[in-house]
C-alpha cells in the first residue's frame, strides 16, 4: 500500500511519516514545497519506503499524478502559523484553498480515502469552551487577516464534506489544537518553541497580552497517531473531529513552567497584542477541545500532559532538563 502525505516535510507531517513507517509497512510519498517544511525533518530516515517530491499543492497536475498512485492521502500541506497568515494573507488563503481542492478533486476520481488537516482556529473567537465539533463558529471582520486562516480552513472542511456527499469520497477532517513537539520551530510564532528558545538563551519570555489566555497543547505523537486512526476507521469517515488534549494552560503558567523546567534565569515580559502582531489583531481567549466524539469513535483521545511536551521540546535543544 502507498500513502501520500502532502506537507510531509513539515512539523506534523514529518511525525506522521515517522509514525506510518514505524507502525505499518506502507510506502510513503511526501509532497512538500519546503517553504515552511524542511528536508532536515526527514533527514533521520534512511529507507527506500520513503520518496520525497518537491512541489506545490497548487500544481493540480502534479497532485493528480501523485494521488493516482496512492491508496490513501493525508493532506497536511498548508500555510501555517498565525505569523505567516498575518504577514502573507493572500498567499496563505490561496495555498489553503486551492491545495485542498486539488487534493480532493484528485482523490475523488479514484475514491481514495483522504484525511484533511483543519485547525482549532475554525472555532474563531467563540467563548463556548470546550469546543464541540458541531458548535457555532465566531469570526471577526474580513479586515482582520487572522480570520482569513479560519475561513480558509472552514472552507476546506465544507469542500471535504461536499466531496463526500456528492462524489462519495471517504474523507475525514481533523481539527488540530495547538500541536507541539520536537522539530517545531519558533520561526512562525508558535509559543512553546519560542519560549523554550528564549529561556535557554536567558532572554525574557515574551507573553502576549496579559497572559490569561489559555490553549490546550497536544503532543505531536498523539496527534499523528489519532490522525492515522481516523483515516483507517471507516466509522470516522464523513465527519469532523477535534484532535487535541483536554486540559488548557494559561500562557502565564506556560511561561513559568518553561522557566522552571529549563532552570533559566529569564524573566517574563508582557507585550501588547497590537505590538506583537498588528493593531487589527484579535485573539481567542480560551481554546479547549471537547473530545467526546473522538472517544466515542476511536475509544481514545490525546493525553493532556504539558510536561511531556515541554521536556521533549527542551530535550531536543539541550541535554539539561531540571526536574
Ligand atoms: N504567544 C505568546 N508569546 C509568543 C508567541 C505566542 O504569548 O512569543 C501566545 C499567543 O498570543 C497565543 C498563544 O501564545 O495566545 C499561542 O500562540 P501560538 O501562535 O502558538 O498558537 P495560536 O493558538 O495563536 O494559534
Amino acid at each position: 500500500m502507498s500513502v501520500l502525505i502532502t506537507g510531509g516535510a513539515g512539523f506534523i507531517g514529518s511525525h506522521l511519516v515517522d509514525h506510518l513507517l514505524a507502525e505499518t509497512d506502507h510506502q510513503v510519498v511526501v509532497l512538500d514545497d519546503f517553504s515552511t517544511g524542511s528536508a532536515s525533518n526527514l533527514a533521520h530516515l534512511d529507507t527506500d519506503r520513503l520518496e520525497t517530491v518537491d512541489g506545490d499543492v497548487r500544481n493540480g497536475s502534479l497532485v493528480a499524478d501523485l494521488v493516482a498512485d496512492a491508496d490513501a492521502v493525508y493532506h497536511l500541506a498548508a500555510a501555517v502559523g498565525v505569523k505567516t497568515i498575518v504577514e502573507n494573507p493572500l498567499e496563505s488563503m490561496r495555498t489553503n484553498l486551492e491545495g485542498t481542492e486539488n487534493v480532493l478533486e484528485a482523490a475523488a476520481s479514484d475514491v481514495t480515502p483522504t484525511f484533511i488537516a483543519s485547525s482549532s482556529e475554525v472555532y474563531g473567537k467563540s467563548e463556548a469552551v470546550p469546543f464541540a465539533e458541531e458548535d457555532d463558529r465566531v469570526y471577526g471582520s474580513t479586515t482582520s487577516p487572522r480570520w482569513g486562516y479560519a475561513t480558509a480552513k472552514a472552507a476546506d472542511e465544507f469542500l471535504a464534506l461536499g466531496f463526500h456527499n456528492e462524489r462519495d469520497l471517504p474523507v475525514v477532517v481533523g481539527r488540530y489544537f495547538n500541536i507541539v513537539g520536537p522539530r517545531q520551530t519558533g520561526q512562525y510564532g508558535m509559543v512553546i518553541p519560542t519560549f523554550v528558545e528564549q529561556a535557554l538563551a536567558g532572554d525574557d519570555l515574551t507573553v502576549y497580552g496579559d497572559g490569561t489566555q489559555t490553549r490546550s497543547f497536544t503532543h505531536v505523537e498523539d496527534a499523528v497517531s489519532i490522525t492515522h486512526d481516523l483515516l483507517t476507521t471507516s466509522d470516522a469517515h464523513d465527519d469532523v473531529f477535534n484532535v487535541g488534549a483536554p486540559g488548557p494552560t494559561s500562557i502565564n503558567d506556560l511561561a513559568k513552567r518553561v522557566i522552571e523546567l529549563t532552570g533559566s534565569d529569564s524573566d517574563i515580559t508582557h507585550i501588547p497584542f497590537e505590538e506583537a502582531y498588528d493593531e487589527d489583531f484579535e485573539e481567542p481567549d480560551e481554546r479547549e477541545p471537547d473530545v467526546s466524539k473522538l472517544r466515542d469513535v476511536l475509544g481514545q483521545s490525546p493525553t493532556a500532559d504539558l510536561d511531556w511536551i515541554l521536556r521533549d521540546v527542551i530535550d531536543e535543544r539541550t541535554d539539561e532538563v531540571i526536574d
